[in-house]
């Protein structure tokens, strides 16, 4: 049996970004089977889903996540750089427990999905815990157990690789999840891409995300962030870098030349660092999609306020507004964050053969109209409230705005208490 989504408005985000105002979607199985015109496509038998009021786009693909840590959220904002460069630490964090964790990863992913999140590439500790819980929430992730060189926890690490495999074929794979360019030494990050390159694992890593990160990098005798990731045989493109706040002119320059995918957190590094990449000097040149990174320094799970933050922001750092084009941030929202998780032959873009990792938008919110220009919308005026359906690998995961796998409200209470006292618990 079949899905067809049908007389829907379509952000193709194909090779040309083809919008086609009226066309059904036919899916078998995982797979978008073909895309055709409206009203021809559904076969008797077929589940045909009236999008004639919407906008289908392809799954928004969030690049950087800490789902698990959901729990934090608004519990350290307005601090100091210091504060976070010297470890990142959370104030409080040592009474959640790894069930919390668990808890709040589930909450997590059910948030994505009812912002359009289709896909994460997700990381933290304790991997071979949540990572099933991951799975379990129908989201298409991939997974990253962190090590450091004081935790170089290669026993989880490959438990996590040997129970989901490297190949994104499948809806959860697994990658290899070094922590920073300074948390880890040199022989480590050398034993990294010796491992990447013999399990065909990618690599995720924060890079040049402080000050102290790249001063430590120096001391170690490196000429910078970029110098360090030569030297232990990550630049390539099968290493995904976060933020690469605090590089020089030199390396910004230098790194295509490498097609090092770079993770995109504006409101993160806004938050913390005060500081953005500039982002209209790399676009284009290497795969960069977008992360909402850990609620904590964010504290928001959606990818479209994060797609306008970078567009505005990085207008504002080029001084220049005709940079950073919807065209260019609807690609980063999609097609560009599946080549940053080198996924793009499998999603990011409405075609036949590709997985049917798909969002359908109320063409009837107010914030949806009019729709003189339906990729405008998307970028600068829509919003999680405004995502109806979502599907990953041809799943119904949420229909008219409700989970199906999971309870928004139970959850919601599940994840409310978490960590706290029983005495502001009784005060809700
Ligand atoms: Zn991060």
């Amino acid at each position: 049996m079949a899905i067809v989504l049908s007389r829907a408005g379509v952000l193709t985000v194909d090779s040309v970004d083809r919008y086609l105002p009226n066309a059904d979607i036919r899916i078998v199985g995982t797979t978008i089977e073909a895309i055709g015109a409206a009203g021809t496509l559904a076969q008797p038998g077929d589940t045909v889903i009236d999008c004639s009021e919407a906008l289908v786009t392809p799954g928004l693909i969030n690049v950087h996540t800490h789902a698990a840590t959901a729990f934090f959220r608004g519990l350290a904002d307005d601090r100091t750089r210091e504060f976070w460069s010297a470890g990142y630490a959370v104030p409080g964090q040592a009474r959640f427990t790894v069930e919390d964790h668990m808890v709040s990863v589930r909450a997590a992913c059910a948030e994505f999905l009812l912002n359009g999140v289709t896909c994460i590439a997700d990381r933290l500790g304790d991997m071979d815990r949540i990572a099933p819980v991951i799975e379990r929430s129908g989201i298409r992730a991939l997974v990253g157990h962190t090590i450091t060189d004081k935790r170089p926890d290669w026993k989880t690490t490959d438990a996590v690789l040997e129970r989901f495999g490297t190949d994104p074929a499948k809806r959860v794979s697994a990658g290899i999840a070094p922590h920073a360019l300074d948390s880890c030494d040199d022989a480590l990050l050398r034993e990294v891409a010796r491992r990447a390159e013999q399990t065909g694992a990618r690599v995720f890593i924060h890079v040049a995300q402080s000050e102290p990160e790249v001063l430590a990098v120096r001391k170690r005798g490196h000429d910078g962030a970029l110098a360090c990731l030569i030297a232990a045989g990550l630049a390539t493109s099968n290493t995904v870098a976060a933020h690469a706040l605090y590089l020089t002119d030199a390396e910004f320059e230098a790194w295509p030349d490498y097609g090092i995918p770079i993770a995109h957190c504006p409101a993160s590094n806004l938050k913390i660092e005060a500081r953005t990449l500039p982002l209209a000097r790399l676009v284009g040149r290497v795969p960069i999609g977008l992360g909402t990174d850990w609620t904590v320094t964010n504290n928001s799970m959606d990818l479209l306020a994060e797609a306008r933050l970078a567009a505005l922001v990085g207008k504002m750092r080029a001084d220049d507004p005709t940079v950073l084009t919807v065209k260019r941030m609807v690609r980063m929202l999609t097609i560009d964050g599946a080549r940053v998780l080198g996924i793009d032959r499998l999603v990011g873009s409405i075609e036949p053969g590709k997985r049917a990792d798909l969002v359908v938008f109320d063409a009837n919110r107010l914030e949806a109209t009019p729709a003189h220009d339906p990729a405008s919308n998307l970028v600068y005026s829509l919003s999680p409230r405004s995502v109806r359906d979502v599907l990953v690998d041809g799943e119904l995961l949420v229909r008219e705005g409700k989970l199906l796998r999971d309870d928004e409200t139970t959850l919601a209470r599940s994840q409310r208490y978490l960590g706290r006292e029983p005495a502001s618990e009784a005060t809700g």
